[in-house]
């Protein structure tokens, strides 16, 4: 162990890669995502004060027993030796101090998760030197009070407020109201006050050996790997325990040294909108905690320009420079010391969903990065969260007229909020997870304690902070819309409420938010579907992802099989759901659930009819009259999607699923009974004896899907009819119509040998009549019963085309009732880890999925140009259509607002398993 290189210096990276076989995550891993980007510019010759970092390696051999592993420390202190030699000064010494910072590091960004300590080895003796040295006295004593007041919080556990309440009264006492105010002597007072609160607390001194403080320091960030915060968030964002952080010691540079000197944070590009310029923020003389805190007003980047010219070019060219080696938007940390520019940090930076796709298309058009990258950057969540509901712009101008406008901050991550107001992070998690209610963080500011309420809400506000403040990196690297320094809001922690302009919201009070825009406003305002059609970069995007998926050779199956990736159809019923999914790219329907159409006001009473006939003149008679609502509806469905396939489901459900229900008929007529009506009350009582009649204890494996069909025909004779009649009618009319008629609930092949023929001929029927003498269609089944995968051999030799339907799939294969299974047992069942997921969301690969592959493979083996989709509630998920890629399936079918979703999963299907 002690020969273990624990310890790796600045100019060391390329030692620290061979250690990790040239893989330049693991080095990541090692040195921390901080460490290993720090040593990597100091490798392109971008100026960072001189450093060195202890691995991640360490602080997990320290994390076992609460030692530093065997030779860590000398060799932390022979790596200072170098750090010394190379800026000139001596850790300790009295004449020539260096002070070190010490952050920690992890391989992913935790912003703000872990510890850090800044302006370590000054004491009563060096804070002398430096003032020597600097000849500025007011710096000096501001830096040593900071440092008593960060090692008192993070290293010995003293609460900040203890600090905070003695600065506060010291500064009423001087009359000063921001730190700046406070001079050379009010600073040295106060870090003699900040003394006595640690003794005070702890019961010893702030300690005056130097070697101490930093020993004690680096532990503190070593333990602060398993704090609170630091494991809420990686709960959050799946990262795994056992990395570890690293310890990065590194030379300290000032920028509170004068008005030559200042600090600032940067993004090489907009992270809320992905507008290629440098945005950020920064203060003349001040250090990096004043910026991110919002105590003081920062500057916006563009004017650092005109104060410090050669330090901003310098630092333009860096943030270019840094784009082009990490081929990715940096968020970079900086200060000026006396003019000289320094690069503290840079990283990969944590942006909204819009600004990540505007990013990866504007660098793929670029040059920087290639489509094929752009497309695996964006992640599905990411769309789908472009595509969450808004506030649309009247009901936020009605509201203003109502007067419920309340106050606006900063816009800092997108996306509209509704929810009732809780004022602590605690609180607002247990309002949302136990009482399920939608919530509203508001805090003053968000501290990375809050992350678990940030995470629980629907919306956050704060009423200090700025863009670059946790609250705002934390949610919009969480897709949750947040307001922040919204200052007219005063938020009254004791009482539980927030005034601004004398109006008072009270914890539980109902709020809007609009992230987008930065506005607040009383109560409940109407969500709206956000639009595709005004976001150019995912159409973008999304038609470069069409593009893989439409490459031959994509995949590689048997002759017939399909070689491009997977097409997205989607799942409608109406006109205006088919022209919205072609609107979203979906290039067929999957599912035309035709039962719908009977559900609506002036169909239902002569579906009830039709049931309730006692004679086939009588259901005819009434299907009849359907007939003509059922061609108008398909017409509609044709000419929105022509020139596409449209699969029409003939009916499915068990017919008393169109009746009243027989409770409450019942007590219906027993309340007549009882009363003594007579009127209407014979009609009443023989229409529950029919609903009684058709009473099953099973309704969902009773009469339905094929069954019905075979056992009262008349219904989807009909239905086939109203198709072709409105296919015929349209291809007169110079469309392209494709119908495909899929039966549902095939569960024998003799099912399908019984209905289909009869079907067919009435197709030909309705041709002839119709004078049409070439039309494409096809005649499928849903396969949802698992004897129907298990025999696919025989069905596909009358079936033309599958459709997996894993909603009954699922059910079927579990044997879990899809209605009450989440009621009743499957919540406890993921939370006990029985089952990893939800299988009525994500497609259970080795159960129903193997039942899926069986039946993809015989359906072929029988018909190899077998189409196959699949229309269950999983043709929308991620996993399950990278699943249905594998597969063979030619399309996967999902809902329309999906549908941009789906169609980026089936392009990071194919490029994950596109042959090499
Ligand atoms: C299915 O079972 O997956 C399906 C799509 O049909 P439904 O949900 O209408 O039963
Ligand atoms: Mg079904």
């Amino acid at each position: 162990m002690a020969d273990k290189k624990w310890v790796f210096l600045f100019d060391e990276v390329d030692q620290a890669e061979a250690y990790m076989g040239n893989n330049w995550e693991n080095v990541r891993g090692l040195l921390g995502g901080k460490g290993a980007n720090l040593a990597d510019m100091a490798r392109l010759g971008v100026p960072v004060p001189p450093f060195f970092t202890i691995t991640t390696e360490a602080c997990n051999a320290y994390s076992a027993d609460k030692h530093f592993p065997e030779g860590m420390w000398d060799q932390a202190m022979a790596a200072l030796k170098k750090v010394e030699a190379a800026t000139g000064k001596k850790f300790g010494d009295v004449n020539n101090p260096l002070l070190v910072s010490c952050r920690s590091g992890a391989k992913f960004s935790m912003p703000g998760m872990m510890d850090t300590v800044l302006n370590i080895g000054l004491n009563d003796q060096t804070a002398g030197g430096m003032i020597k040295l600097t000849g500025n006295e007011r710096f000096v004593y501001d830096a040593y009070r900071r440092l008593i007041q960060m090692f008192g919080s993070v290293v010995l556990g003293i609460t900040e407020e203890a600090f905070e309440d003695v600065l506060n009264e010291f500064k009423k006492s001087k009359g000063a109201k921001v730190d700046t105010e406070l001079k050379a002597d009010d600073l040295k007072e106060l870090t003699e006050k900040f003394k006595v609160v640690v003794r005070r607390e702890k019961g010893f001194d702030f300690p005056q050996d130097v070697f101490e403080q930093l020993r004690l320091a680096t532990e503190a960030v070593f333990n602060s790997w398993n704090g609170k915060r630091a494991i809420d968030y990686r709960r959050a964002t799946n990262i795994p325990d056992d990395l570890g952080t690293a310890v990065n010691i590194v030379t300290m540079v000032f920028g509170n040294m004068g008005n030559d000197s200042g600090t600032g944070v940067a993004f090489t590009r907009d992270p809320q909108t992905g507008e290629r310029k440098v945005f950020g923020e920064y203060l003349l003389n001040a250090q990096g905690e004043d910026v991110v805190a919002g105590i003081r007003n920062t500057e916006e980047i563009d004017t650092l320009g005109s104060v410090l010219p050669e330090a901003y070019k310098q630092f333009m060219d860096i943030c270019s420079k840094l784009e082009k080696h990490y081929h990715d938007m940096q968020d970079v940390e900086f200060t000026i010391e006396r003019g000289k520019l320094w690069m503290l940090q840079t990283r990969n930076g944590k942006r909204t969903a819009l600004s990540q796709i505007k990013i990866a298309v504007d660098m793929a058009n670029e040059g920087l990065i290639t489509k094929d990258e752009a497309i695996s950057r964006v992640t599905t969540d990411q769309v789908d969260t472009l595509l969450h509901p808004q506030f649309d712009t009247k009901t936020k101008s009605t509201a203003k007229k109502e007067g419920r406008f309340y106050a606006s901050g900063v816009n800092a991550s997108p996306g509209a909020a509704v929810g009732q107001v809780y004022f602590d992070a605690d609180t607002a998690q247990r309002m949302a997870k136990e009482h399920k209610q939608d919530v509203i963080m508001v805090r003053p500011f968000t501290k990375p304690d809050d992350v678990h309420g940030m995470l629980a809400a629907k919306g956050v506000l704060t009423s200090e902070g700025g863009a670059t403040s946790h609250a705002a990196v934390v949610a919009r690297q969480f897709g949750v819309p947040c307001i922040v320094g919204a200052s007219i809001v005063h938020i009254d922690m004791d009482k539980r409420q927030m005034e601004a302009n004398d109006v008072v919201v009270k914890e539980g009070d109902w709020i809007s938010l609009d992230g987008g825009t930065g506005e607040v406003y009383l109560g409940k305002l109407a969500l709206t579907a956000a639009s595709l059609e005004e976001q150019k970069e995912l159409i973008t995007l999304l038609n470069w992802a069409d593009e893989v998926c439409a490459k031959p050779g994509i995949r590689k199956f048997p002759e017939g099989w399909p070689t491009r990736g997977l097409q997205v159809w989607a799942n409608a019923d109406y006109p205006k759901d088919a022209q919205r999914a072609r609107a979203y790219g979906a290039m067929g329907i999957g599912l035309c659930r035709t039962e719908h159409m009977f559900f609506e006001q002036t169909r239902l009473p002569i579906v009830q009819r039709m049931i309730l006939s006692d004679t086939t003149e009588g259901r005819t008679e009434a299907l009849n009259e359907l007939l003509p609502y059922q061609r108008a509806d398909f017409e509609g469905l044709f000419e929105a999607m022509d020139g596409y396939p449209v699969i029409i489901r003939l009916i499915d459900p068990p017919l008393h699923e169109f009746l009243p229900s027989e409770e409450g008929l019942l007590e219906e007529v027993i309340t007549m009974r009882v009363k003594g009506e007579t009127e209407g009350l014979a009609a009443k009582e023989k229409l529950l004896a029919s609903v009684q009649s058709m009473h099953e204890s099973n309704p969902m494996m009773g009469l339905r899907g094929i069954r019905l069909s075979i056992v009262m025909p008349e219904i989807v004779e009909m239905q086939v009819r109203a198709i072709f009649e409105a296919a015929a009618n349209v291809q007169l009319k110079g469309g392209t119509p494709k119908p495909e008629v899929m039966i549902p609930l095939t569960g024998h092949v003799n099912e399908l040998k019984w209905i289909q023929p009869r079907l067919e001929r009435i197709v030909k029927q309705v041709l002839e009549e119709k004078g049409v003498a070439t039309l494409h269609y096809k005649f499928g089944t849903m396969i949802e019963i698992p004897r129907a995968a298990l025999t696919a051999g025989e069905i596909a030799e009358v079936a033309e085309f599958f459709s997996f339907g894993t909603n009954d799939l699922t059910q079927m294969t579990f044997g879990y009732s899809r209605d009450d299974a989440e009621r009743t047992f499957l919540v406890q069942y993921i939370e006990k880890g029985i089952l990893p997921k939800n299988p009525f969301q994500e497609l259970d690969r080795d159960g129903v999925g193997r039942l899926m592959k069986i039946a993809v493979e015989d359906g072929r083996k029988t018909r190899p140009t077998l189409e196959v989709g699949i229309c269950g509630e999983h043709g929308g998920d991620p996993s399950s259509i990278e699943f249905c890629h594998l597969l063979g399936n030619n399309y996967v079918s999902c809902s329309p607002f999906r549908v941009p979703v789906a169609r980026l999963a089936a392009a990071h299907a194919a490029l994950k398993y596109a042959p090499k």
